[in-house]
């Protein structure tokens, strides 16, 4: 079978020149096992859901992720965007094989950000483990917020 090769099509250029698209694009294949689906994403958006942490990844600047896409989790008192000692000692010492995840911050209203996720991230030169900052690190415990983390970090 011989496949159209779409580049030489003559309706397809015209298309392309009219939406002002200079190259062909691509596109990534969805794939399960990495990419959020449409429902898990609704799904995230709206509430809590429960994952085996052994799913959880970090990026490399160490924010906490699922698949393609970050997530806030929760233990106790605190919420997690990153991959953060804390998160990751309960994992090692099996202490945590299941998380709640979401991806809607409105519901973290009630809780107050994990200092060691400042920490991994290097918030502001936030260090959990020097405690003589104590009140520095309180007053970026008060007013973090990791829209503004992103929205600082992805400026450039
Ligand atoms: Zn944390």
């Amino acid at each position: 079978m011989e496949l159209i090769d779409f580049k030489q099509d003559e309706t397809f250029n015209r298309l392309r020149s009219l939406i002002g698209s200079q190259e062909y694009g691509h596109f990534e294949l969805f794939d399960p096992l990495r990419h959020l689906s449409w429902q898990e994403r609704k799904s995230l958006s709206g509430h809590w859901v429960v994952i085996p942490t052994g799913v959880l990844h970090a990026y490399h600047d160490q924010t906490l992720a699922y698949k393609n896409s970050h997530v806030f989790s929760i233990t106790e008192e605190h919420f997690h965007f990153s991959m953060c000692d804390k998160l990751k000692n309960r994992i090692s010492q099996g202490r945590l094989a299941e998380i709640e995840i979401t991806l809607n911050a409105r519901l973290l209203e009630e809780k107050s950000v994990c200092e060691y996720c400042l920490h991994a991230v290097s918030y502001q030169g936030f260090d959990a483990y020097r405690r003589r900052h104590a009140e520095y690190n309180q007053q970026i415990i008060k007013t973090f917020s990791f829209r503004h983390y992103l929205q600082e970090k992805y400026k450039a």
